[in-house]
């Protein structure tokens, strides 16, 4: 069976209306012209060269307008109106809607290019699921996983992803239990809304915080928050403390943390908000991830559902480095290894970001608790309660000299931190803690 591509040039006609913007109509355009022109799909109004000989390897997958009612399993009915409601306002009404919104801009076709991005993904799932495809990538604008259900903003207005997942559960019994992966950049705090009490989408987001000052500045970001309700355990953020970031650290992510969480979830169907913001060359990003590595990450995505995985565009903004990252994932789609990765080792300060979230994960997850500190979040967090009650005693951290952080290693009195001086020694990759006192009274 072949890849699905949908791609409908009609979604380019979402754009600002005065000045220049990261998130461009050519985002799309450019990556298809990479498609087209690599011999993946045979265009000739587009790349002007016809050869009916080759209907081309990848099978097109018509875009549509999503409906209201497909629209309204994730967003508010008021939401959609303020959408439909922008065909009624002029260029300057616009502009100041523009103006007053959170990171997203409008225009006269804004409503019909979300609803085509908006219905491009949901049937680039349906293709996959009903089998007409063995997997798909939709290369749709605007993107989607910042709209949350109540609120269009940074540069999405409807939640793509979401209405997908949500249609791919009315209409397909067989598809129960679906995993969200999110590699953009940015934390997809929409997808995190609509799905935070729903233990049937499990939502995995690897993205810069930095405390909650990267966009969309959601403390909600953090790791520490896992899901509520009958969803909790089912949201995953694995939440960066810088840019800079490499092949190796995603990676690492997916060995240590993506794929066990994963595998035990189980999904009947994969969908990957593939944002291609955290590529090497992204303004916006600032990280150094390679066409190879987000081949990696496909390819290992590729070994959950049977396969069944839709590849949904989110972010991204070289234009150049995501029509090259959109092209290695496209190829490991249709079934060519990844390239080498040339750096491949984690930092350790990634390191460090992903044992933090196996400890959080191990009260969720079996395969965590085999592999967190060795003592429960729940005791350990009884023991500071008790300790702070009776001893006036709180956690502290320990940090080893390779960087790596050890929260609520050792539980002291707020007196005795400025009394001790503490260090750490590694003895056959087990850390000792040493106290000594620096005053003597
Ligand atoms: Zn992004």
């Amino acid at each position: 069976m072949a890849t699905g591509l949908c791609y409908d040039r009609r979604m380019t006609s979402h754009r600002i209306i005065e000045g220049e913007h990261p998130e461009d109509p050519k985002r799309i355009s450019v990556i298809y012209e990479k498609i087209v022109n690599c011999g993946l799909v045979n265009d000739p109004e587009f790349s002007g060269t016809s050869n009916p000989e080759n209907p081309g390897l990848m099978v097109r997958i018509e875009a549509r307008e999503a409906t209201e009612r497909e629209i309204g399993l994730i967003h508010s009915r008021d939401q959609f109106e303020f959408a439909r409601e922008l065909e009624d306002h002029d260029d300057e009404q616009l502009i100041m809607m523009t103006n007053e919104a959170d990171s997203v801009y409008f225009n006269q076709h804004t409503f019909m290019c979300s609803k085509l991005s908006c219905g491009g993904a949901i049937e680039t799932c349906l293709r996959v699921a009903q089998g007409h495809v063995k997997n798909a990538i939709a290369v749709v604008r605007p993107p989607g996983h910042h709209a949350t259900p109540d609120c269009s903003m940074g540069f999405c207005i409807f939640n793509n992803v979401c209405v997908s997942a949500k249609t791919l559960q009315e209409r397909m019994p067989d598809i129960k239990k679906i995993l969200i992966l999110d590699w953009d950049i940015h934390h997809g705090n929409g997808t995190q809304d609509a799905f935070y009490n729903d233990p049937s989408v499990l939502y995995i987001s690897l993205h810069r915080f930095e405390r909650g000052t990267f966009y969309p500045n959601d403390p909600r970001g953090d790791s520490t928050f896992c899901g509520s309700g009958q969803g909790t355990g089912f949201n995953v953020n694995i939440p960066w403390t810088e840019g800079g970031k490499l092949d190796g650290d995603y990676i690492y992510a997916f060995q240590k943390l993506v794929m066990p969480i994963a595998l035990e979830y189980n999904p009947d169907f994969v969908i990957v908000s593939a944002g291609f913001d955290a590529a090497a060359g992204d303004e916006l990003g600032e990280c150094y991830i390679t066409p190879a590595g987000f081949a990696h990450m496909t390819y290992m995505l590729m070994s959950l559902a049977k396969g069944k995985m839709a590849v949904c565009l989110e972010g991204g903004y070289n234009l150049s480095s995501i029509s090259d990252s959109a092209l290695a994932v496209i190829k490991v789609l249709m079934g060519q290894a990844p390239e080498k990765i040339l750096d491949p080792v984690a930092s350790p300060a990634a390191a460090n970001v992903v044992q933090q979230c196996i400890d959080i994960q191990m009260r969720y997850w079996r395969w965590a608790s085999e592999r967190g500190n060795g003592l429960s979040l729940d005791v350990r967090a009884w023991q500071e309660k008790i300790l702070w009650e009776k001893y006036k005693m709180s956690s502290a951290p320990v940090m080893h000299p390779s960087g790596l952080v050890f929260d609520n290693a050792l539980l002291m009195s707020y007196k005795a931190t400025e009394l001790v001086e503490i260090a750490v020694l590694e003895f056959n990759n087990i850390f000792l803690a040493a106290i000594r006192p620096v005053v003597s009274n």
